[in-house]
Order: C-alpha cells, then sequence, then structure tokens
C-alpha cells in the first residue's frame, strides 16, 4: 500500500529579463487543493535598474510525492511557463546537507505533467525514512529557468508497523523492537547533546536518525541485494543517519552505546577529517558511548599491565578489524580518554579542528599539549600503569607462503 502526498501549491513568478536570477515568487499551500493562493509579490516590487526585457510567468500546479519503498520514488508537478512550452526538467534532492542528487524529468506532452523516479539499486539503496528535500528545475524553450520553492517528504515504508519517536536530537523509527526503544535513544542523545557541543563546537548541522529493524526481513529489504550477513549496521553521512539490525540483543547498548557511538561518526564526517578505520576514528567515536559493552578503560589497563600495550602513535598504530578489532577500539578509546582528562572537551574541539585544517594527527597532537609525539606516547602509558617507553617495532619476519589450494581463475 503505498501513500501519495500531495503538495498543492500554486506559484507565480515573474522573472525580469532572461536567465535573471532575481525572481519573485510567492508560495502559497495547504493541505486543501481548493485553497485559493493569493500572489502578495508584483514584479515592480524591489528596486531593479535593469531594464525589463521580458516577463515570465512561472505557475506550479499539482506537486506529489510517492514513495514506493524499497524500490524508489517518483516525483511528479506540472510547472508552466508563460513563454513556452518547458524544453527540460529535472528533479534535484538531497537525504542530508551536502550530497544531492537529481534525475531527469518525462515531460507529458498532452498533461504537461513532469515525472522523475528513482530506481534504487543494491548499489544506491537507502533505508527507509530517510528525509528528503527536494526542487524541481525548469527550462522553457526560450532559455528561462526556474526553481521550484524547495519541498520535504520521507521515504516512508507503509508495508511495516514502525515505532516514530523524534526530540531535538534526533529521529529515532524502530520496528519489531520494544516499544520504549525509541525513548531510550532520544533520552541518550539529550544526555549527550553539550559534550558533542563542546567536544565538536557545535551540534550537528542537521538532526540525525536512527532506523533501527528488530526483523531481519525488515532489514534485508533495504539493502535490496543481500549484504554481508555480519554486518548488523551502517552509517552515513550522505543520508545523514544510522540503520540498524538488532535480533536479540542488548537493547541498552543499542540505545545507549551503539546510537551515540554512530552519531559520533557523523559528528566527524560534519566536522573534521580523519582516516576511516583506524583507532584514532573508532576510539573517537567510542569515546560518546555512554554505556559500555564492559570497562573498555580496566580492559587496557589490564594489557598494559600484562607489558602488551601496542605501540599507539607511530605507524598505523593498533588495527580495528580483524580478530583483534574490539581491542584497537578500546585502546583509541583511552587516547580520548587520556586526552580529554588532561585537556578537557576543548582540548577534543582544538584538536579537530586543527585535523579539519589539514595538519597531520601527531602535529595537531603536539599542538594540543604542547608536548612531543613521544612524550604523549609516554605519558598515555604511564597513566594506563604500563612502562613509560613503547616496545620497539620488530621487523616483520619473513612468512612462508604455501600455495593455495584453490587455482586461480577458478
Ligand atoms: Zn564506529
Amino acid at each position: 500500500m503505498q501513500k501519495i502526498s500531495r503538495i498543492f501549491a500554486v506559484v507565480l513568478a515573474f522573472s525580469l529579463g532572461i536567465g535573471l536570477l532575481g525572481l519573485f515568487n510567492v508560495q502559497a499551500q495547504g493541505d486543501s487543493p481548493t485553497q485559493t493562493p493569493v500572489p502578495t509579490t508584483s514584479p515592480d516590487d524591489g528596486d531593479t535598474t535593469q531594464e525589463v526585457q521580458s516577463e515570465v510567468e512561472w505557475t506550479v500546479g499539482e506537486t506529489t510525492f510517492e514513495s514506493h519503498y524499497p524500490a524508489g520514488f517518483t516525483f511528479t508537478t506540472t510547472i508552466t511557463s508563460s513563454a513556452g512550452p518547458l524544453a527540460r526538467g529535472r528533479v534535484v534532492w538531497s537525504h542530508a546537507p551536502g550530497t544531492q542528487r537529481s534525475r531527469p524529468a518525462e515531460i507529458d506532452p498532452d498533461t504537461g505533467v513532469l515525472t522523475a523516479t528513482w530506481e534504487a539499486t543494491g548499489a544506491d539503496a537507502v533505508p527507509p525514512w530517510v528525509g528528503i528535500t527536494y526542487y524541481w528545475d525548469v527550462t522553457d524553450e526560450a532559455g528561462n529557468f526556474f526553481n521550484s520553492e524547495p519541498g520535504y517528504e520521507e521515504y516512508e515504508d507503509n508495508s511495516r508497523e514502525w515505532i516514530r519517536t523524534e526530540s531535538e536530537d534526533i529521529i529515532v523509527v524502530t520496528e519489531s523492537l520494544p516499544e520504549d526503544v525509541g525513548e531510550m535513544v532520544v533520552d541518550a542523545m539529550e544526555e549527550n547533546r553539550e559534550k558533542y557541543r563542546e567536544a565538536w563546537g557545535d551540534l550537528l548541522p542537521y538532526k540525525p536518525r536512527a532506523i533501527l529493524f528488530g526483523s531481519r526481513e525488515g532489514w534485508n529489504e533495504w539493502q535490496i541485494t543481500a549484504g554481508n550477513p555480519n554486518v548488523v549496521g551502517q552509517t552515513s553521512d550522505d543520508w545523514g543517519g544510522t540503520v540498524q539490525v538488532v535480533y536479540s540483543g542488548d537493547l541498552e547498548d543499542l540505545a545507549y552505546g551503539t546510537v551515540p557511538h554512530e552519531v559520533a561518526h557523523l559528528y566527524q564526517s560534519a566536522f573534521t577529517i580523519m582516516t576511516p578505520g583506524s583507532w584514532f576514528i573508532e576510539g573517537n567515536a567510542t569515546f560518546f558511548e555512554i554505556h559500555q559493552q564492559y570497562n573498555y578503560e580496566a580492559s587496557v589497563r589490564e594489557l598494559a599491565a600484562s607489558g602488551n600495550l601496542p605501540v599507539l602513535l607511530q605507524d598505523t598504530g593498533p588495527g580495528v578489524s580483524g580478530r583483534n578489532a574490539r581491542r584497537g577500539y578500546d585502546i583509541g578509546y583511552t587516547f580520548w580518554k587520556w586526552l580529554t582528562d588532561n585537556y578537557g572537551l576543548e582540548g577534543h574541539r582544538e584538536l579537530i579542528e586543527l585535523l579539519d585544517s589539514g595538519m597531520s594527527r601527531n602535529q595537531a597532537i603536539e599542538q594540543v599539549t604542547g608536548l612531543t609525539i613521544d612524550e604523549v606516547e609516554s605519558q598515555w602509558r604511564v597513566w594506563l600503569g604500563a612502562s613509560a617507553v613503547a616496545p620497539t617495532l620488530i621487523p616483520t619476519p619473513t612468512l612462508f607462503i604455501f600455495p593455495t589450494v584453490t587455482p586461480f581463475g577458478q
């Protein structure tokens, strides 16, 4: 079952001169298609010294958006120009500030209706309930162009029962999960609000979304193609949110651990430059978790006490994938804990600002702390209870390469 949302809007726009940017337009819109819009602006408004060469009147009729989740969505509109038929049109949209997508419109020669459809594929699928801010961009045969006022929609999934919880910090939608999960996430985000603000210098320039699945069918559906079964979440600044699936997991950890962690990744994208897949970026996101699966600092202190704390600030440092992935996250977390214990959230903000200016990680750390990178490594180690001196990097021994059992090309 699909719900079509219709916005009836009539826009009268008068452009002075061909292609002149000074478009005067008035938009009236309401729930009722019978509402009569009253233009209140005339082309005489504003003081223009440019000679009026032509006056084009643009009229925007019924505009619709239809979600075909998970297959995509369709926009329609009717826009006419007093100067002649339309030559071309397209719809331009974004889910979060930054990335824009567009699709050309087909124009029905009889009705003048413009239709633009985005068909999702496995490569560019987006989860349900992402926001869609869009406008129409049209050009008539005389070369006049017009952009409609922005519209806002959501990529609705009406095939399942969703619970929506929205606060000033986040929009949460859940399916097949207990009713209070949305409230828990809202609570976690509220608790973290000032920490985010101080650490990053401001809040995100948009309201992030947490799209949380409790069923495998729901989770599989949005990705269209079968993904890696071990992947249970994805976060994207392209659509400004995180999508997670929890089958029988720890809801406390989802709301107070995973979501604040993933939202921190959105802050990283919005405010700075960090190397993906590093202890530095994952430790930073972990630093924003309110709920820890176990005591991360204590586990790194144990590692330090056993004499196995690896080198942090040389080369790539501890890895965050494979068998020791979790260890890399924990060690990274202790770096950010050490930094903010000593230099405050202000030190965090200074560091991300230096990184954003293009400075290298170690240079930025030296500038914020006023220490050499060796002194930072040493102080962080001693704080964790390790020896002051990091172990020397051992040259990688030559490995015997065994022939693979799968013939090449098979
Ligand atoms: Zn992460």
